[in-house]
Formats: C-alpha cells, sequence, structure tokens
C-alpha cells in the first residue's frame, strides 16, 4: 500500500459511520435486510460498501456463481456520482478504477471480471434484472439514496422484495439521509434501522425580506456580497441546470476575478472537472461551487461555509390528461431546503442564504413527490413486463402511482406494439425493453429498416441521447456560433440538422480542433459516437438490419422523416390558422409554439416533435416537417376518426383518410 492509501485511511475513519462498523456488520449478519440512516456525508457512501465487501470477502473465499467473483453493487440515483464515488473508493483501496472497484452507468461499463464491489445506477441495475431477474452475481446489494424516491429505486424495491424471498442468501442494505424511515420501515415490515448522527455545526439561516424577481441575479450578488463581507470558507449555490450555472460561472468570475476559484458541478460534466471540485483550496482562494442538486446529498464537498440556495430545482412532471411529461423549474421542498443548508455546517459553523422569504419557505411542500407519481410510466411498464410482472396492479410499491397515469402508459405500449390485447408483452416490445431509451425511440429504430435508413436513424438517435452539441455562448460569440450552426441546418428539421452534425463530425475524422472552430461540443460528439456503437450490438442482437437509403435519391431525407414519424407518431403538432401549433392526443390538444433554437425556415403544417418544454410558455423541441397524411398511413390505429382532435386537424385528416380508403 502507498502511503497516500493510510493517509486517506486516517481520514476515512473520522468519519461518522466507521463508530458503527461493528454494529452494522453484526446486523447485517443476523438479517436479510438493514436500513441505515445517516446524515448527508457522514461517509455512507464511499465506506459502507467496503465494509460489506469486506464481509463478504471472508465469509465468501471461494468464487461466486460459475466461477464468477461475488459482487457488491451500489446503486446511486445520479450517473455523475456513481462515477464519482466509484473514483474515489478505488483510491481509497488503492486499485485502479475498472478492476477491484469499479462503475455501470448508462451507456458507460468501467467494471471487469476482477470487479467486487460496482456502482452503478438504479436505472443499470434494474437493466441487469431484466437480463437475470435473481441478480445471481450478486450478493449484497445496497440502494443509496433512498430518500430520494427515484421511479429506478422505487421499482428495485418492489422487484428485490420479490427476489429476497427467492433468494435467501442475497442481503439488502437501504441507505438513506433524511428520515422517511418510517415509510421504508413500514414497507419492510420489522427490519431493523441503524442511525448515525451526523457531525453538524449549527448552520444559522438567513432570508430574504422581499421576494426576489430573478433568482439568478439575485444569487450572483449574494455570492458578491458573501466574498465581500464574510470571513473565508467556500461557498455553494445551487441552481437548476447546465446552461444556467455555466453563465452563472463566467458572471461571478468576471466579478471577482482571480480572488475566487469557480467551479461547475452538473452532471455532464467531465470526469477530470467533476474531480476538481474535490481540490482542497488555500485561504487566499474562495472556491464558489455553483451546482445542480447533485451537491444536495449525493455529493459531499468538504469546506462548504456559505450556502446559497434561490429555493429551486428541475423537476419531472407528468399530467396523465395531455400526456405531457416535461421538466420543469420548480420550487424545492422544506426537506430539500433543509437538506441545502446543512451542507454550509460540515466543518464550521455556517450560514445558509435562502434567497426567499421565510413565509414562502413555510408554504412549501414538506417532501418532494415521489418520482413515479410524477412521471410517465411507459417505460416503466415496459421495464416491469420484461421483468414478468404479471399484474402491475399487485406489484408492491411504495407510493403507488395513479391509476389513470397506468392506464395512459399502457395504452401508448398498445400504440407502439409493445403489448398486445390481452396486455402481454410482444415480439417487438421484447426488442423495445432492451434498447436503454424511451419506448418511442427504441420503436423508431427498430422499424427503421423498413424505411431502408437505421443507419440515420441510429445517428440520430444517439445525437438525442447525449447532451446538447451547440455550443452558444452569451454576448461576443454568440454571432459566430450561430453562423456556425446555421452552415449544418437542414430546412425540414432539426432531427436532420442534427445528424449533418453527427455525419460532418465523422468526416472530420472526430478532430476537436473542428469542434471547436465550429462552436460544436466535442465531448457530446463523442458520446453520440459511443452510444451509438452500443445500438448498433443491441441491434446485431436482434438481428436488425443495418441499412441506409442511397443519399443521391430524392427520398433519402423522406424516409428519414417517415421513421422517425414511425416511433414518435403520437407526438405531433399542426400549424392552425391562428399561427400556432395544436398538439394533440387523443381528443386532447394544447397551443405550443416552436422552441426558439429550430432551424426550421417555414412554419410546417405538420411537424413531429422530441421533447415538450415547458416554461413560461409551452415548447416543442426539436421538431421535424412531416406530411399529414403519413400518420394515417404510420399509424392507422392511432390516427382513426373517433379519435380526432376537435381542430382544424380533424378535417384535414379526415380528408386524408377519405383519400386513402378511396385508393385502397
Ligand atoms: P454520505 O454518503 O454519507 O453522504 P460520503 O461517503 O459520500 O458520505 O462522503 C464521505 C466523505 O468522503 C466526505 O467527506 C466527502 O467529502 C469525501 N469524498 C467523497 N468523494 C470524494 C472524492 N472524490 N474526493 C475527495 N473526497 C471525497
Ligand atoms: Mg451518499
Amino acid at each position: 500500500y502507498s502511503g497516500r492509501y493510510f493517509e486517506i485511511l486516517e481520514k476515512r475513519k473520522n468519519l461518522p459511520v466507521w463508530v458503527h462498523k461493528e454494529e452494522f456488520l453484526k446486523t447485517l449478519k443476523e438479517n436479510q435486510i438493514v436500513l441505515l440512516v445517516g446524515e448527508t456525508g457522514s461517509g455512507k457512501t464511499t465506506q459502507i460498501p467496503q465494509f460489506v465487501l469486506e464481509a463478504v470477502l471472508n465469509e465468501n473465499p471461494s468464487s461466486g456463481p460459475k466461477g464468477k467473483k461475488w459482487l457488491v453493487g451500489c446503486t446511486q440515483p445520479r450517473r455523475v456520482a456513481a462515477m464519482s464515488v466509484s473514483r474515489r473508493v478505488a483510491e481509497e483501496m488503492d486499485v485502479e478504477i475498472g478492476d477491484e472497484v469499479g462503475y455501470t452507468v448508462r451507456f458507460e461499463d468501467c467494471s471487469s471480471s476482477k470487479t467486487v464491489l460496482k456502482y452503478l445506477t438504479d436505472g443499470m441495475l434494474l437493466r441487469e434484472a431484466m437480463a437475470d431477474p435473481l441478480l445471481g452475481r450478486y450478493k449484497v446489494i445496497v440502494l443509496d439514496e433512498a430518500h430520494e424516491r427515484t421511479l429506478a429505486t422505487d421499482l428495485l424495491f418492489g422487484l428485490l422484495k420479490q427476489t429476497l424471498v427467492s433468494r435467501p442468501d442475497l442481503k439488502l442494505v437501504v441507505m438513506s439521509a433524511t428520515l422517511e424511515a418510517d415509510k421504508f420501515q413500514n414497507y419492510f415490515t420489522g427490519v431493523p434501522l441503524i442511525k448515525v448522527p451526523g457531525r453538524l455545526y449549527p448552520v444559522e439561516i438567513l432570508y430574504t425580506r422581499e421576494p426576489q424577481r430573478d433568482y439568478l441575479e439575485a444569487a450572483i450578488n449574494t455570492v458578491i456580497q458573501i466574498h465581500e463581507s464574510e470571513p473565508p470558507g467556500d461557498v455553494l449555490v445551487f441552481l437548476t441546470g447546465e446552461e444556467e450555472i455555466e453563465d452563472t460561472c463566467r458572471r461571478i468570475a468576471s466579478k471577482l476575478g482571480d480572488q475566487v476559484n469557480v467551479m461547475p458541478l452538473y452532471s455532464t460534466l467531465s470526469p477530470a472537472m467533476q474531480q476538481k471540485i474535490f481540490d482542497p483550496t488555500t485561504d487566499a482562494v474562495r472556491k464558489i461551487v455553483v451546482s445542480t442538486n447533485i451537491a444536495e446529498t449525493s455529493l459531499t464537498i468538504d469546506g462548504i461555509v456559505y450556502v446559497v440556495d434561490p429555493g429551486f430545482s428541475k423537476q419531472k412532471l407528468y399530467h396523465p390528461n395531455t400526456r405531457v411529461e416535461s421538466l420543469l423549474v420548480s420550487p424545492i421542498s422544506q426537506a430539500s431546503a433543509d437538506q441545502r443548508a446543512g451542507r454550509a455546517g460540515r466543518t464550521q459553523p455556517g450560514k445558509c442564504f435562502r434567497l426567499y422569504t421565510e413565509k414562502s419557505f413555510k408554504e412549501l411542500e414538506k417532501q418532494t413527490y415521489a418520482e413515479i407519481l410524477r412521471s410517465n410510466l411507459a417505460n416503466t411498464v415496459l421495464t416491469l413486463k420484461r421483468l414478468g410482472v404479471e399484474n402491475l396492479l399487485h406489484f408492491d410499491l411504495i407510493d403507488p402511482p395513479a391509476p389513470d397515469t397506468l392506464a395512459r402508459a399502457l395504452d401508448d405500449l398498445y400504440h407502439l406494439g409493445a403489448l398486445d390485447d390481452e396486455c402481454n408483452l410482444t415480439k417487438t416490445g421484447e426488442m423495445m425493453s432492451e434498447f436503454p431509451l424511451d419506448p418511442q425511440m427504441a420503436k423508431m429504430i427498430i422499424v427503421s429498416p423498413q424505411f431502408n435508413c437505421s443507419n440515420e436513424i441510429l445517428s440520430v438517435s444517439a445525437m438525442l441521447s447525449v447532451p446538447n452539441c451547440f455550443i452558444r455562448p452569451r454576448g461576443e460569440g454568440q454571432k459566430a456560433a450561430d453562423k456556425a450552426k446555421s452552415m449544418f441546418s437542414h430546412i425540414d428539421g432539426d432531427h436532420l440538422t442534427l445528424l449533418n452534425v453527427f455525419h460532418a463530425f465523422l468526416q472530420h475524422n472526430q478532430n476537436q480542433d473542428w469542434c471547436y472552430e465550429n462552436f460544436i461540443n466535442y465531448r457530446a460528439m463523442k458520446s453520440a459516437v459511443n452510444v451509438r456503437e452500443q445500438l448498433v450490438r443491441i441491434m446485431s442482437r436482434f438481428q436488425i438490419k443495418l441499412c441506409s437509403p442511397d443519399f443521391n435519391s430524392r427520398d433519402y431525407y423522406v424516409n428519414i422523416r417517415k421513421a422517425l414519424l414511425a416511433g414518435y407518431f403520437m407526438q405531433v403538432a399542426h400549424l392552425e390558422r391562428t399561427g400556432n401549433y395544436l398538439t394533440f392526443r387523443d381528443k386532447d390538444d394544447q397551443v405550443v409554439h416552436l422552441h426558439p433554437s429550430n432551424c426550421l425556415e417555414y412554419k410546417p403544417e405538420w411537424v413531429v416533435y422530441n421533447e415538450y418544454v415547458l416554461t413560461s410558455r409551452n415548447f416543442i423541441r426539436t421538431v421535424t416537417y412531416i406530411q399529414g397524411e403519413w400518420l394515417v398511413d404510420i399509424a392507422p390505429d392511432y390516427y382513426k376518426p373517433a379519435n380526432f382532435p376537435n381542430s382544424e386537424a380533424k378535417r384535414v385528416l379526415q380528408r386524408h383518410c377519405k383519400k386513402r380508403r378511396l385508393s385502397e
């Protein structure tokens, strides 16, 4: 072992969970399920899985099933956390990441046959369960951040509850930061609970006297004020998303210059940048971390003394009536606000600046609603069906979703051809569930050979699965960036534009300088290439044909647009005479606007869209021109007269239907 190993070991032994090591291991030995609740930063995520691993290795000196090594798995709701924490643990154990300690996140597997401790996103463990419902390689599974109540973690609860019965040798540790423990204790009746008290210093909470109109402005001003009038100590600012965070970092840096070290923290940040967050700072330079919710409980940054909390986060919301799921910047809950404040008191007494009034705080929800209550469940239903759950209503969930939402999901899957009349998984549905994508995208890929363009559709899907590839700086660079983007623009739509970018990237041999010159996000492009390769592998497993239409043929783009529609026919909008677009699903319609990022040079009568964005207005983002008659050709069951909306689109569709019948 290196000297650094012992240095880190000393630090580790000071973490609050170490006091409970013996008690924890003894409880785990005597029980199949253990609940562990501890303050954020007490060492749950980094230490407990190592304790567990030690015990597993001691008790199972010989190898596990089929000569392979037994695994300890620890789930994380966020990919950044899985990656960052596993790296840290590899360092603590003095091994290379990917060897004994590894991680698996969507589209990236950094584990090997040597791996005995694996951090993975909850979604990935669910996927593993699809392939092997008994999770045979695992000896112990640690469900971490249970308090977050993500959809995948909730499903894992239900699933593991069954698996533990069939596998008495499998153990489960549930770890959580806040005390929703009674909810988990009711769910797993009679399970022992270990509480790890944290070492929190007092945190003074300061509210604004008036509500703030612009929380970004207020956050920046507060940071400057802290820097100018408060004693040394690092600052943590909570914002909602990448663009906002990058922008705020630039603005703070331009105001405070070299006196501070401003760092962003969000999920698509490169691993090297993520690691920089943990570098200790000197007294002379104040560290200012501007982060998404990741820093609320998933990652603990030592040395934070001041927290700036505007009170918002991006949350998934779903309206079953309109079937719209979107990410919306929404007020956080009281529990979240308290967690955020707690980040200021880890190493010394701290201060939390809440950029809202005390009255507003009292009006916040006590807890954030579980994700399962806020989601479109089509993917969930597909997963459960694949896992062999026959009756969804009897599947034991902590918070069962509304029957409406469930019914909608079943209906969507039926129209996508994933379920048959008896609600059983079809062959198509089975294939769809193998793609780590939403059901519509999976469907689009599966049917793309019928339009002779699976190569193109794969590229578009890959581009839709990675962060936005266009970089658009504020101020000076913006014009140049827009000009660069226009070189890729396809007049018929954003999907085709993405395809152009992807092709250009390959033509330029994936060159980084080329990306830089063209305001293209190099990392996003590299991951698109990687995602595409993985999708190709799944395709070949099912022997789905890889094919391209002739690029010079008139129908090249027509075929691609038809294939898009074959997956996304439920996400279509029609231009009304009022100049507005109306979406419709069943008899429901919604006024929407094309997102300003679109590159269409005209307003087509019909568009297919990838995403619904709710801000002050309703936007549809990533849109491509389609023809109305394709709807009745491609999805005749869905677009039948009885389902037509009461808009102008109705008449247009009726005409298409009539024509179609005449020609038959
Ligand atoms: P919990 O899961 O209870 O919130 P963690 O196990 O995540 O606690 O964190 C324990 C300690 O390990 C914290 O002090 C944290 O700062 C430290 N730590 C975690 N990841 C890293 C890292 N990548 N580099 C340095 N320190 C880290
Ligand atoms: Mg943790």
